[in-house]
This record gives structure tokens, sequence and C-alpha cells, in this order.
């Protein structure tokens, strides 16, 4: 099996250091360099690198504060840091995996060992990246599961609670989908809900917007920072998106082509508010959707 080359982040302030990591490593992952602390951070956060080989000795933040910063980072803390120095005293090495490390690397090193000990942590890496990818994503359609979705909505919820900012939610559902798989089967219905999934996903424009497979036909959107006409214009945009897909649903009793409900809400969230709350009040107005005839929106709180 091939795989696309890892990448390395090597952080040191020497530049004949970081030469000759180059030579060494070059060849086989994608490298990033950095010659201080404060840019490590910097190329961490943006590169999301799979593992990063830390200098110690370095002006201004030296390695170990660069790996407490890093580790204290939601976005960077699960990347691996190995120790790369000339510092070799026993307490030393124990100073820098009580820090967070996988490893410890004395200097001068040796190249065989850097590649050795990196294609190791690289190859788990690459293990935990698979497993993690395999709880989170939906197994048919490859876009974020029920799980990941829970994560997510708590976190948001969270971040809007700090924040004191809207989180809006829209619940999707797939109109007539019994019909549609007793009529065209259900490979057929696999297959749908794919281009489906897919569609809504691609739909959403915010770094920040998330979609996911709620379960069976139905989908769901988180829209943090987003207020109601915000996010009706957005669940406006996924039913046109779907229905300009003109998928065949001859048994439909609302339009010939697959469409969509949506139900729209949106609070600020409060101490004493759960989450849950969110969902049921998105899941009322898809009712409302689907009473009211289906292939539309419907967001309860623009009524009250
Ligand atoms: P409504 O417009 O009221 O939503 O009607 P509906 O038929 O879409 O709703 P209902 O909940 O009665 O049926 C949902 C159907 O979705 C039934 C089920 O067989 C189908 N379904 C759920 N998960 C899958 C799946 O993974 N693959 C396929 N092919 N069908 C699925
Ligand atoms: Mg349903
Ligand atoms: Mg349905």
């Amino acid at each position: 099996m091939s795989y696309e080359k890892q990448s390395v982040l090597y952080v040191d302030d020497e530049t004949a250091n970081l030469q000759l990591m180059r030579q060494i490593l070059e060849k086989d992952y994608k490298l990033s360099f950095a010659p201080n602390g404060q840019k490590a951070l910097e190329v961490a956060e943006k590169v999301k690198p799979d593992i990063i080989l830390l200098d110690v000795l370095m002006p201004n933040m030296d390695g170990h504060e660069t790996c407490r910063r890093l580790k204290e980072k939601p976005c960077t803390t699960e990347i691996p840091i190995i120790f790369v120095t000339i510092m070799d005293e026993e307490e030393d090495e124990t100073k820098g995996f009580s820090l967070g490390a996988v490893d410890y690397i004395t200097k001068p090193f040796v190249p065989a060992i850097i590649k050795a000990r990196l294609n190791t942590h690289l190859l788990l890496k690459r293990k935990i990246d698979l497993l993690e990818s395999m709880v989170s994503l939906d197994g048919l359609t490859e876009i974020p599961n029920r799980r990941r979705f829970d994560e997510m909505l708590e976190s948001e919820w969270h971040r809007a609670q700090r924040i004191t900012a809207p989180v809006s939610l829209v619940l999707i559902d797939i109109d007539y989908f019994k019909k549609y798989n007793d009529n065209y089967g259900h490979a057929i219905g696999d297959a749908c809900l794919i281009k489906v999934a897919q569609a809504i996903h691609c739909a959403l424009k915010r770094p920040s917007d998330f979609a996911a497979r709620y379960g069976g036909e139905e989908f769901v959107v988180i829209l943090p920072g987003t207020e109601t006409t915000g996010a009706v214009a957005i669940a406006e945009h996924i039913r046109k998106t779907i229905e300009s897909l003109e998928i065949p649903h001859e048994k439909s009793d609302t339009s010939s082509y697959v469409s969509l409900s949506l139900g729209v809400a949106t609070m600020t969230p409060k101490q004493d508010i759960m989450p849950l709350e969110l969902i049921k009040a998105a899941d009322k107005s898809l009712y409302q959707a689907k009473e009211k005839g289906r292939n539309q929106w419907y967001c309860e709180q623009m009524h009250a």
C-alpha cells in the first residue's frame, strides 16, 4: 500500500543543524522548519505536522516552553513531540518526557537512528489518525457521524457560552425516503444518501460550520455564531442545492425529485440550558416543515 508522505516540523536555531536534517529527511517526509519557539507555534498551527522534532536550547522561548505551549493548545496538543538536544543528562531526558514528549534524541544525532525512531512514531501516528477517522466518520457517507456531532455541539455550546454568541442548528430529513427505498431498492437508496450527504457537506461556507449524518436519512448542521436569519438562509441554500441535483423520486408526494425538510433553531447558550434543548427546538421546527407539506424549511422562533 502506498501512502502520502507524512509531515515533519523541525525546530532548531542553528542553521547547520537545519541543513543536516534537511539532507537526512527531505526524501522521505514533507519537511518544514522553524528557527525558534515562536515560529514553531505558528507553523505547527498552520501546517498541523504529523510530528515535531524540537531542540531545547534556543534563545527567547526554549524547547521546554515551546513544548508546554504546544500541549496547551487544543489544535496542537495531539502532535507527538521528540526532543532533539545536546542535553544528555538523565534529568534532562526525564524532564522532556514529563512535558509530554514521546521520545528524546541526543545530539550529535545519527541519521539512521533519527530515521528509525521517526518511522516508529510516524507509523503509530498513522494508525491513530486512521482509528480516529473511523470512530468519527460515518461509514456510508464519509461525513462526520452522530458521535462527532455530539462532541462538536458540546464544544461549540461551551464556546458560545463563554463569548455570549448564538448557535444555530439545522435538522434535515429526506422526504418520503421509505418510498424511495421501496421503489428503487436499498442500494440506490444508499447511493442517494451519499450524494445528499456530500452535497450538504459542500454547501457550507464558513470553516466553523459543521455537517454530520444524524442517523438514517437525517442530517444535522451546526452554525456557530449564526443568528436565525443567517441560519434560515443556509437552510434554504441547502434545500435548493439538493433540489438542483434533480435525483428522480417518482413516488414522492411533494416533488418529482428527492427533496428535504429542514428544521431551524437558534439559541444563545446560558448556564442552565443544555445543548439538547437546541436539538429539541430544531426537531420541533422540522416536524412543522413536514406538516406544512415538506420540501421546505421551518423556524419555530420566527413564528413565536
Ligand atoms: P418523511 O417524509 O416523513 O420523512 O418520510 P420518510 O419515509 O422519509 O421517513 P421514515 O422515517 O418513515 O423512513 C425513513 C427511511 O429511511 C426508512 C429507512 O429504510 C431509510 N433508511 C434509513 N437509513 C438508511 C440507510 O442507511 N440506507 C438506506 N438505503 N435507507 C435508509
Ligand atoms: Mg426520518
Ligand atoms: Mg424522511
